[in-house]
């Protein structure tokens, strides 16, 4: 039977994480993965390229989280994003930084991260026990008996679970954890798919599969409101709408669909003008150019395939010419071009998230030190934690962070055990 100071469960960023601060405080660590490679998710990130985190301050990193936000302020200060940069860079990997703050392997390249953690496990006598699936947890007096599902038995001190979510359960996140942490007394909220595709009633919108919508507005309505999100790309697909505005707004929007059942998202083509100009700018170029057809004049506005679509829909013939559109259907154009609303019946399962919105609840663990308020020794790291974060690298850092502070605790406490 082995003996370990700690054990952490799960090799994604938040376990290795984890595994390295503990030892790097002097204690003696065990690394248990149910796969026989580390980080098998963190390969697939950003199409294999990963977005590592962001620059962002700290303050937008808390409103990624949204409602959950202010549970991650003392992980995030003790291990930033410029921290976790530094992390990289000391271990010899470049990074670089692109459009809105989103930080990447100069690499683009998700293997080059898992080198590095690969590199710094073994540079630090990390034991990391592969093809390990732990299956049942125990506290016996001072020390934990883990048992995996070949009956291997493992003894530690202390425990961090850093099983991660249930999305793209080929990788290994099955959700072994929700079920470990329920069989030790946590409570585990409801799981919701994170970052998905959404579904759209209006048939006419399948058809235009593979469209892109570049820098639209959006906002729903559900009951009597009305909420802004976002702008930026959307993609259609053949069930409905995804692309990164999407993916960015349905951690909300899956939430008020559980509650409100189908609601309306209203599509703004041109969010950088308003309504008023846009009426007025109509009037005008109806005038100048009226004996352009419809159609063309939409190219303004609207990608190509998208044009006679959208105009049946409203019942406007595309080749009318300008001077023979009337008032009532301009300003029906106006209203389509400014909000064009259709119904999100449903969103995609869970396999299909990019991660899960839910988990151990949050106020059962420590939010300084990512312990749990239940059981002694007990650490939580990663995705396990209820409260998902935007897309961006806001996951992967809430993973790094708190399993830094997870195994930097672990040791802490194993210190102040022995010094007593
Ligand atoms: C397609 C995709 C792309 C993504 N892209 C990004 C991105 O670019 N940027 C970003 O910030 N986030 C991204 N994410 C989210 C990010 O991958 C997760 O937030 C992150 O991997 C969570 O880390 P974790 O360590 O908590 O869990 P995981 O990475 O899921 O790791 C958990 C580990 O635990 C192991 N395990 C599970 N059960 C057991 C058990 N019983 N015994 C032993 N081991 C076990 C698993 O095999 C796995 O290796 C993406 C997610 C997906 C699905």
């Amino acid at each position: 039977m082995k003996k370990y100071d700690i054990a952490v469960v799960g090799a994604g960023p938040g376990g290795c994480m984890a595994a390295i601060q503990g030892v790097q405080q002097g204690n003696k660590v065990i690394l248990l993965e149910k796969n026989d490679i580390i980080g098998r998710k963190l390969l697939l990130t950003a199409n294999g390229k990963c977005n590592l985190t962001n620059s962002s301050t700290l303050e937008v990193f808390l409103e990624k989280f949204g409602k959950n936000g202010s549970f991650y302020r003392d992980v995030f200060s003790e291990f930033s994003n410029q921290d976790l940069m530094n992390f990289f860079q000391k271990n010899g990997l470049k990074l670089k930084e692109k459009d809105d703050g989103r930080i990447f392997p100069f690499t683009e390249k998700s293997k080059s991260i898992v080198n590095v953690l690969l590199k710094v496990l073994e540079e630090n006598n990390v034991d990391v026990n592969y093809n390990y699936c732990l299956k049942h947890l125990q506290k016996a007096f001072e020390n934990f008996e883990l048992r995996s599902t070949k009956n291997e038995v493992i003894i530690a001190q202390s425990v961090v679970i850093a099983t991660g979510g249930v999305t793209y359960k080929f990788t290994g996140s099955t959700g072994d954890g929700f079920r470990i942490a329920k069989s030790v007394g946590h409570q585990v909220t409801d799981l919701k798919p994170g970052g998905v595709p959404l579904r759209v009633s209006e048939e006419w919108v399948h058809d235009l599969k593979g469209v892109t919508l570049e820098n639209v507005g959006l906002s729903i309505g559900y009951g009597k409101k009305k909420k802004l999100l976002s702008s930026g790309n959307l993609l259609l697909t053949h069930f409905g709408v995804s692309g990164p505005v999407i993916l960015d707004s349905s951690n909300t929007i899956v939430e008020l669909m559980d509650v409100h059942g189908d609601i309306k998202l209203y599509i703004d083509f041109v969010p950088e003008i308003r309504p008023e100009t846009l009426g007025v700018c109509l009037v005008e170029d109806f005038q100048k150019q009226s004996k352009k057809s419809l159609r063309t004049y939409l190219t303004n506005h609207l990608p190509k395939s998208m044009i006679d679509p959208l105009l049946n829909n409203i019942s406007i013939d595309p080749k009318k010419k300008l001077n023979q559109v009337t008032k009532k259907e301009r300003l029906n154009l106006l209203e389509t071009l400014k909000s064009l609303p259709l119904t999100l019946s449903g969103y995609l399962p869970m396999d299909k998230a990019m991660i899960t919105c839910g988990g151990v609840s949050q106020k059962e663990i420590n939010p300084r030190t990512m312990e749990s308020k239940l059981v002694g020794n007990l650490f939580f790291a990663g995705e396990i934690i209820s409260g998902c974060g935007g897309r961006g690298g806001y996951n992967l850092q809430q993973a790094f962070s708190t399993g830094y502070v997870a195994g930097n605790s672990a040791a802490k406490i194993l210190k102040n055990n022995k010094t007593m």
